[in-house]
C-alpha cells in the first residue's frame, strides 16, 4: 500500500463558553483535518491543533508532501524518521503537530487495513474508557460554580480551572466558587499556565490548598526545573509539569530535576501515537503518572488519543479534553458535547482504526465558519491582557 495524497481541511468549531487563560481568550477552537489517501483506497484521518497557527500547519503539511507521498503507511516509524531526518523536521514543537496528524492518519489505514480498532495495536484494552475532567472556563465565581454543579451533575469526578489572573484574589474567589459548585468530593485542578514567579507560587498556592487540590498545573516557568523543584517542595498539592513537559526529552529531564509529581504528556506536541506511549513509558520507569494533554482537539484526535490512553496503564488522573467546552464537533456522534462521557468517561471506539467517522455537513459547515470568521477563534483579547504581558506575572 502507498499513500497517494494529503487533504487538509481547517475547520473553525464554537465553544458553549469563552476559554481564557492567563494570557487570552478565544471562543472556539481551530483545528487543521487532514485525510491521508492511498492507492488501495483506504483513507486515513488525522487532526492537527492549529499550533502555533493553521498557516504554520498547512506549511508544514505542503513540505511534508514529497517525503510522504509513495510510502508506505504501515511503516510508520521508518515514515516518521523519514520526515524528521530526511526532511530536517525534527525541531519538534511548532513542526509537531502536523507531523503528527500525519502519523495518526497512518494509524488509521493501518487500523482499518487489518480490521481492528487501534486500542488493539498498542496493547489491548487495559481499560474499557477513558476518564477525562471538565473544563471549567474562568468566569465570575457566579459561573464558575454553576459549571462546577453541572460537571458534578452529569458525574464528572474531576474539574479543570485556569488560574493565573492579573490578580490572584480572582484566581482565590474562583478556586472557591468551583468547591462550592462541585461539592466536597470532585477533585479540582488548576493551571497557572506558567503565570506565577516561584515565591507568588507558592504563597498562592499554600492559599488555595484549603480547598483541597488534586493537583496545580506547571505554577511557574516550564523552563526553569529548579523552580519547580522549589515550589514543589514547599507545598503539599502534587505539581503537574506542563508547559515543562512537552517532548520525551523535556520529560526526562523533569524526572531528573525532581520537579513535579506526574507528567503531562501531548502526542500533538512530540510528532505523534507511539510518543505518546513511550513519554507513558518513561514516565512508568521513574514511578510517575501521566496525563494527556490538549492543545484543543475536536473528536478525530481525541479518539486516537484514548485508544493509546486505554491500552497504557499509568495514565491514572482523569485527561485534558475540549469536550465540555465544545459546543459540537465534526466526527459522527464522537468529540464535542458532554453527553459523550458517560460518569466523566469517554468510551474506547470499537470500529477499526480510531473508530471514528468525519460527518460532511458539519466539516463543510465548521470549514466555511474557519474562511468566514477565522480571527474571531484566535487566541486573542487585548482586555485579557491588560495588567501583564511577561512571564512570570506576578
Ligand atoms: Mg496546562
Amino acid at each position: 500500500m502507498r499513500i497517494t495524497k494529503l487533504h487538509a481541511t481547517p475547520v473553525a468549531v464554537p465553544f458553549r463558553v469563552d476559554e481564557v487563560w492567563a494570557f487570552g481568550r478565544r471562543r472556539g477552537l481551530i483545528s487543521v483535518l487532514l485525510e491521508v489517501e492511498t492507492d488501495e483506497g483506504i483513507v486515513g484521518i488525522g487532526e492537527a491543533a492549529a499550533y502555533p497557527s493553521v498557516d504554520v500547519v498547512l506549511a508544514v503539511l505542503r513540505g511534508l508532501e514529497p517525503l510522504v507521498i509513495g510510502e508506505d503507511p504501515f511503516a510508520i516509524e521508518r515514515l516518521v524518521r523519514r520526515i524528521d531526518l530526511v526532511g530536517t523536521w525534527h525541531h519538534v514543537r511548532a513542526s509537531s503537530p502536523a507531523i503528527a496528524a500525519v502519523e495518526m492518519a497512518c494509524w488509521d489505514i493501518v487500523g482499518k487495513a487489518c480490521g481492528q480498532p487501534l486500542v488493539n495495536l498498542f496493547g489491548g484494552r487495559f481499560r474499557d474508557d477513558v476518564e477525562c475532567f471538565y473544563y471549567v472556563a474562568a468566569g465570575t465565581p457566579d459561573a464558575v460554580a454553576t459549571e462546577a454543579a453541572s460537571a458534578t451533575k452529569h458525574g464528572f469526578t474531576t474539574c479543570y480551572l485556569k488560574v493565573g489572573s492579573d490578580d490572584p484574589r480572582n484566581d482565590i474567589a474562583r478556586v472557591e466558587a468551583l468547591r462550592d459548585g462541585a461539592g466536597p468530593d470532585a477533585k479540582l485542578r488548576v493551571d497557572a499556565n506558567e503565570a506565577w514567579s516561584p515565591g507568588e507560587a507558592v504563597r498562592i498556592i499554600r492559599e488555595l490548598q484549603r480547598f483541597h487540590l488534586e493537583l496545580v498545573e506547571q505554577p511557574v516557568s516550564g523552563r526553569a526545573l529548579p523552580e519547580m523543584a522549589y515550589v514543589r517542595e514547599r507545598i503539599d498539592v502534587p505539581l503537574l509539569a506542563n508547559e515543562a513537559s512537552w517532548t520525551r526529552h523535556d520529560q526526562l529531564a523533569v524526572i531528573r530535576a525532581g520537579a513535579a509529581d506526574v507528567l503531562s504528556a501531548d502526542n500533538q506536541m512530540d510528532g505523534g501515537l507511539l510518543n505518546l506511549k513511550r513519554s507513558a513509558g518513561i514516565a512508568e520507569a521513574a514511578g510517575l503518572t501521566v496525563v494527556k494533554h490538549s492543545l484543543g482537539e475536536l473528536g478525530v484526535a481525541l479518539a486516537a488519543a484514548v485508544h493509546v490512553i486505554a491500552a497504557t496503564p499509568n495514565f491514572r488522573y482523569a485527561n485534558q479534553a475540549y469536550g465540555s467546552l465544545l459546543a459540537d464537533d465534526v466526527t459522527d456522534g464522537f468529540g464535542g458535547g458532554a453527553e459523550l462521557y458517560v460518569d466523566g468517561r469517554v468510551p474506547v471506539p470499537d470500529g477499526p482504526g480510531l473508530g471514528i467517522r468525519l460527518d460532511p455537513d458539519r466539516v463543510n459547515r465548521y470549514s466555511e465558519l474557519y474562511r468566514t470568521d477565522s480571527g474571531a477563534f484566535a487566541f486573542s483579547d487585548p482586555a485579557a491582557l491588560s495588567a501583564a504581558h511577561a512571564l512570570p506575572k506576578l
